[in-house]
């Protein structure tokens, strides 16, 4: 049996990574599972699945933890060091699929036992990509890409050699308001925001799916996973969300991953690669879609976009800067703060105020460095907030 644990076992991506396990009973051995707030889903899954642990993110729901797995010989923990603790249990198949910056610490200590990570935590790649990497080639570990657009790059790339890779081009559903005319967009509510046209995901990646942030991310991914120059990453509108990514040649070729929008395929090809197995997903009918359509990425409508290319070309920590201060722009607009145009500009005030310091930002990337510009990077994005609202 294959040993696994789910981290973020609670969320969109965990659901549906139990999801796929749960299909194939007596095939995996189920390490841990981790949650945050959803106490009884983390008790139902450890329950059902038989893990041998399971562990909150919050100390104080300790109690609530142990009380809804009474019973059972499945061990609770609580905390964040318990999350990061329990990435050290041996597993031969870890998922990473906590949402924000949270998602590093665990993800480090999964590598250092040389498994193999399946990365949906794409803000890991963001902060701290060359320290990620070069972990996992220290320990022998793999990292397989979970995120639809870079699982789609990973499989375009079977086979290929990476000096004939001209170009990766990341497509984007253009999110819940790419037909908003743009003066309506300073207007947008957070229901409005948490809606995304294609894909059914938690809140916060739906939100910066409107926002674009999310596409920014994952122009940052790309480079840090691939190892490619910013100049050979590009993103274009797809508002059908069916080619995820397309891989150009140096012969003028692009190969093109199409398929549905159905995040069970990335996760189903990184649990069992280098196989590939039947995965429920629907098989698309060319003809009923008739076309697809492309249109380009505008930097007005989607000024995040135009932060992702600073972060990528100032390099360093910038990443950990901009991924924290996105997260707190992003707290400030749920919590009703700030408005939604607003978050790229406290995202560029803190990024500049981080930046403007050159000993921080081109200090190692080192886990305690990551974490410095992170807090950092918060108090200068909540300043920020504090004074839209005075
Ligand atoms: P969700 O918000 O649905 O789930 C997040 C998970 O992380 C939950 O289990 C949640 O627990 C847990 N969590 C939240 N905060 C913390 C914390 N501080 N410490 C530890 N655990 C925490 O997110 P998604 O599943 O949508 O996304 C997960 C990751 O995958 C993100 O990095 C996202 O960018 C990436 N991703 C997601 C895709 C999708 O389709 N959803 C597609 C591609 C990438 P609880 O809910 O119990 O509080
Ligand atoms: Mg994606």
């Amino acid at each position: 049996m294959r040993k696994v644990s789910i981290f973020g076992a609670t969320g969109s991506i965990g659901q549906n990574t139990i999801d796929l396990i749960a299909r194939d009973p007596g095939a995996y051995d189920v390490v841990a599972l981790t949650g945050g707030a959803n106490i009884a889903q983390l008790a139902e899954d450890a329950r059902r699945l038989n893990a041998d642990i399971a562990i909150t993110a919050y100390e104080d729901q300790l109690d609530d933890l142990r009380a809804a797995l009474a019973g059972t010989d499945v061990e609770a923990a609580a905390g964040a060091g318990a999350v990061t603790e329990a990435a050290s249990r041996p597993a031969d198949w870890i998922m990473s699929a906590i949402v924000g910056a949270a998602g590093l610490p665990p993800g480090l200590e999964a590598l250092k036992q040389g498994t193999t990570l399946a990365l949906a935590n794409k803000e890991s790649l963001v902060t701290a990509g060359p320290l990620l990497m070069q972990t996992a080639r220290d320990h022998g570990a793999t990292v397989l890409p979970v995120d639809s657009e870079h699982s789609a790059v990973f499989q375009g790339l079977v086979g290929e050699d990476m000096s004939a890779v001209e170009r990766i081009i990341i497509t984007a559903s253009g999110g819940a308001f790419r037909d908003w005319p743009l003066e309506a967009l300073k207007d947008a509510t957070l229901e409005e925001a948490s809606s995304h046209p294609n894909w059914d995901m938690g809140q916060r990646i739906t939100i910066d799916s409107a926002s674009m942030f999310n596409k920014s991310l994952e122009l940052i991914e790309t480079k840090e996973f691939f190892g490619v120059h910013p100049d050979q990453i590009e993103t274009v509108v797809h508002p059908e969300s069916l080619i995820h990514a397309l891989v150009g040649f140096n012969d003028g070729a692009l190969m093109a991953h199409v398929g549905p929008p159905d995040m069970r395929h990335a996760i189903g090809y990184a649990l069992h690669w280098p196989d590939r197995r039947d995965l429920p997903v629907a098989r698309l009918d060319l003809v009923e879609i008739g076309q697809l359509n492309f249109r380009k990425a505008c930097e007005t409508r989607y000024p995040a976009l135009k932060l992702a290319r600073n972060v990528m070309e100032t390099g360093g920590l910038a990443g950990a800067a901009f991924n924290a201060a996105k997260e707190r722009a992003l707290d400030g607009f749920i919590a009703g703060h700030i408005k939604f145009t607003e978050m790229a500009s406290v995202v560029e005030h803190a990024l500049d105020a981080i930046s403007a310091q050159s000993g921080l930002i081109n200090a190692t990337i080192s886990l305690d460095n990551v974490l410095r510009v992170d807090h950092l990077a918060r108090q200068e994005a909540d300043a920020a907030i504090a004074a839209r609202n005075m």
